[in-house]
């Protein structure tokens, strides 16, 4: 199979993280007879060095004529770096933001399990932690809230700030197909979060979920309110499989989720539209205090790699030689400084490694 990838390796360690990503995907497709072809795409802060805007026309259409864009990370350190006295429509993120809504990217998914390897890093209870956890966060990316009209005005003296929350029943529909699609390959169950006692938008949300849900009978359906699940996912995250939410919700439950797991350098995420086509990208940023100093974990990007095969090219047995890559190098006892044990937990067998011993044993297992 051939499949082009454009690659936005973007700022800090986004250049180091992707080069593993790549290798991992070169090691795969020598492996099972794919074709891999890469575009470099810019932007970010990369891009308003080389051109004055953190994405242009140009990188946008790079982005459209892939199959899937993989992606590191953008930005600079908000404190020291120049791209920060530029107006907020023209520093790094705008890129991301535009790139987003230029690909209509309406889905994001955000895996948080633990591995077994990792527990202790997870600030959960031991015996809650312990039963492990490997769930998916699907957020509706592109209505609701962060998108509604909104206004602050003065009237008799008094200031009131208005910000609207609206879905379609086709933002919802296509949102929660999603959602389906995905738990039916995974253990068939989605649990459909919102705040149906209050909101107008999250009864209709419901009854869309509930309609889509009869097209999947294997699929289990169930309902939570958004204050239950913020409870539920760290009193026993091991119900969840798929969790599908609305906008805001999403962005504060799978915050809440990826901690959970104790760490961000080992957290992938995809953001999909109606089509194959996909951005995949860690779930941390760019790392500017770390960056060029061969230490980042890689491992998120790699896994964005594997979500990448798995759901744009439909790759699962590729995918899953990348996953079960990854638990081997933690299961040998490879880690980078951000999942070194912490002080007084055993450290037997533990080798520390920077980002191209990572990648390069990760590579070797695929
Ligand atoms: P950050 O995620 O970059 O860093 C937070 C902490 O986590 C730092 O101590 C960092 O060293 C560590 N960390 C993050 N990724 C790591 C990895 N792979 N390996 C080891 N340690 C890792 O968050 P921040 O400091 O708030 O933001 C830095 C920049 O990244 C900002 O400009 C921000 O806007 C940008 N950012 C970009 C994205 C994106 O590209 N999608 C997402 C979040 C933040």
């Amino acid at each position: 199979m051939e499949c082009h990838i454009g690659v936005i390796s973007g700022d800090g360690i986004g250049p180091e993280i992707v080069a593993e990503a790549k290798k991992v995907l070169t090691a795969v497709g020598k492996k099972y007879g794919h074709d891999f072809i890469y575009t470099d795409i810019l932007m970010g802060g990369c891009s308003i060095d080389a051109t004055g805007v953190p994405l242009t026309d140009q990188a946008i259409a790079a982005a459209k004529a892939s199959d899937a864009v993989l992606m590191g990370s953008i930005g600079g350190d908000a404190a020291t770096s120049p791209w920060y006295r530029l107006p907020p429509d023209k520093r790094p993120e705008a890129g991301l933001l535009a790139l987003r809504k230029a690909l209509n990217l309406f889905a994001n998914l955000r895996p948080a399990s633990l591995y077994p390897e990792l527990a202790a890093a997870c600030p959960l209870r031991a015996d809650v932690a312990g039963a492990g956890f490997d769930m998916v966060i699907v957020r509706e990316l592109t209505g609701g809230l962060y998108f509604g009209a909104r206004k602050t005005e003065e009237v008799d003296g008094v200031v009131t700030a208005t910000d609207t929350l609206s879905y379609s029943e086709t933002e919802i529909r296509r949102v929660a197909k999603r959602a389906f699609d995905i738990a039916s390959k995974r253990r068939k169950k989605v649990t459909s979060v919102d705040k149906a006692n209050v909101l107008d938008s999250s009864r209709l949300w419901r009854k869309i979920v509930d309609e889509v849900a009869a097209g999947y009978p294997d699929v289990e359906c169930a309902h939570m309110l958004v204050d239950n699940c913020a409870m539920q996912l760290v009193k026993d995250p091991a119900q969840f499989d798929v969790v599908l939410t609305e906008n805001m919700f999403g962005d504060i439950l799978s915050d809440e989720a990826s901690m959970v797991t104790g760490s961000i350098g080992m957290l992938p995420s995809a953001s999909l539209n109606d089509t194959k086509f996909g951005l995949y990208e860690p779930s941390g940023g760019s790392a500017p205090d770390i960056a060029g100093k061969g230490i980042a974990n890689p491992i998120a990007t790699i896994l964005s790699a594997a979500m990448m095969l798995r759901y744009s090219f439909d790759l699962d047995a590729e995918a899953d030689a990348v996953e079960n890559a990854v638990k081997a190098v933690l299961a040998e006892g490879y880690r980078t400084i951000d999942i070194m044990p912490r002080p007084g937990e055993p450290t037997d067998g533990i080798k520390k490694v920077g980002t191209k011993e990572i990648g390069d044993a990760i590579s070797e297992r695929c």
